[in-house]
């Protein structure tokens, strides 16, 4: 039989030694068919950077139909791994051999797949290959990882928003909008409020669309604008990321923000209660709801404490304690909310305007980098305990156990953190009483609701006397500094 051979070689990436450079694919394969006695009819040659992407290989699909055809009755390749990508192709493969009795020849060895035993060392050869294309993408993990313990920037995607294309570069314009957004969340302002003052003001993400809280929290969130890599872990099928991913190294680009403001707002973005406080505020138009608590008596003489709640009666806006069938509250107070807004924002600049006051607020500083300083402690001793488990000097269960104590007091002091930003809120905020004022008149609702939770756990208020129109006595206040 007069054997018409074809050539196929495939280019793919990670591979070293021999067998890499297609020259040398085509040369042994020449080599081999001359040996043989083979004509070369012609050579097919796949750029496949990626082995199991599943791109459509053109050469390949031409070198099938010839093998129909019969065109071509035998193929010369360097390894059955440069032929075939996955057991299906290996199996169209030996399909065609079957039906046009095709010769298979290979570099690396003999496999004669007319006969039982040859295929089953082809199949052998084509799984030793998925194999290492599954080593392949560990490794390719394995490397992402250490580039970005390097510090190294991470490729793909838009530029990040603050930096220019090359990813190291700070864009001064779009720094000074992360500082703005970092500063104003650290003072409790909610991302929707933010998002929509940037908006009005023109302020577009790195992608030239308008800020969306999603982004924006996202973007706060990030280790890199304080000039720090994170890495995450995943595997190429994960589609969402974790909001944090784990902080390896000091980037190779400068940060915009301070490591310390970067970690406040690690902390606050991924508590969920102030999504809940802050975020959730959002839906409300009244002040103070939630802040104040019903002072009605119940039978046994303890004031009801619910949270009063936003509910206008004939067009009023006022402050009720909810009258909801088959809950705890009791429905029995009720406060006009312009004059008790009013009244609580004159109580808060009194309190406020206090040297006394000022000079606490500035002691919980302190507090903040001792507990900045834990939480430093303690992710370091996380690593330290991941990294002997690595090696093996500790077991598995060891490593659970001893991480356990750690993450919770870890979490306790991120919450605690997250709080201690309160202070720093109401210190940007204190003035003289007509300074408080004026800001106050510009502030929204979002941040002026920072600013009384930040000096208030709650403001009791109770029962309105029948006699007395307005009572400012009404409202007890409890004060956080
Ligand atoms: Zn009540």
């Amino acid at each position: 039989m007069d054997i018409r051979a074809a050539i196929y070689c495939r280019i793919s990436q990670d591979r070293g030694g021999a067998g890499t450079g297609v020259a040398r694919q085509e040369d042994d394969c020449r080599a081999l068919c001359a040996r043989k006695g083979w004509d070369v009819i012609t050579v097919y040659t796949d750029n496949d950077v990626s082995a199991y992407s599943g791109a459509p290989r053109r050469a390949w699909q031409e070198l099938l139909t010839d093998i129909s055809h019969g065109t071509v009755n035998a193929v010369v390749c360097w390894h059955v791994d440069r032929l075939t990508r996955s057991p299906r192709e290996l199996e169209d493969v030996i399909d065609l051999a079957d039906r046009n009795g095709l010769e298979l020849a290979t570099v690396t060895g003999e496999v004669d797949l007319s006969t039982p035993t040859g295929r089953m060392v082809a199949r052998m050869l084509g799984a030793a290959a998925r194999h290492e294309a599954e080593h392949k993408a560990e490794r390719q993990q394995r490397q992402r990882r250490q580039a970005a313990e390097a510090g190294r920037i991470a490729g793909g995607g838009r530029r990040p928003f603050g930096y220019e294309d090359d990813r190291v570069t700070v864009r001064p314009s779009e720094a000074e909008i992360v500082r703005e957004g970092a500063r104003r969340v650290l003072a409790a302002e909610s991302l929707a409020s933010i998002c929509r003052d940037w908006q009005a003001r023109g302020i577009v993400t790195a992608a030239g669309i308008p800020w969306k809280p999603t982004g924006l929290r996202r973007m706060l969130a990030s280790a890199r604008i304080s000039g720090r890599r994170e890495h995450t872990p995943r595997g190429s099928w994960e589609r969402t990321r974790p909001l944090l991913g784990e902080i390896v190294a000091d980037a190779v680009w400068p940060g915009i923000i301070s490591d310390e403001d970067s970690d406040r707002l690690r902390a606050l973005l991924s508590d969920p209660e102030r999504r809940r406080k802050v975020e959730g505020d959002e839906r409300r138009s009244y002040l103070l709801s939630g802040i104040l608590r019903c002072g009605k008596p119940r039978a046994d003489g303890k004031p009801c404490g619910t949270g009063m709640v936003g509910r206008p009666r004939s067009g009023v806006p006022r402050y009720v304690c909810p009258n909801t069938p088959g809950a705890d509250s009791c429905g029995g107070t009720a406060a006009n909310a312009a004059r008790t807004d009013e009244h609580v924002r004159d109580m808060l600049l009194a309190a406020l305007e206090s040297e006394t006051l000022m000079e606490r607020l500035r002691e919980p500083d302190d507090t903040g980098s001792e507990l900045y300083e834990e939480i430093r402690v303690d992710e370091e001793e996380l690593e330290e305990l991941a990294s002997d488990f690595g090696h093996r000097k500790i077991t598995r269960k060891e490593w659970m156990t001893a991480r356990e104590p750690i993450e919770v007091r870890l979490e306790r002091n991120r919450a605690k953190l997250a709080n201690v930003s309160g202070s720093g809120i109401l210190l940007d905020f204190i003035g003289s009483f007509e300074d408080m004022a004026a800001r106050w008149e510009r502030m929204n609702h979002s941040q002026r609701r920072a600013i009384v939770t930040a000096a208030v756990r709650s403001i009791v208020v109770a029962p309105a006397d029948p006699r007395r129109r307005w009572d400012p006595d009404r409202f007890i206040f409890d004060w956080i500094a």
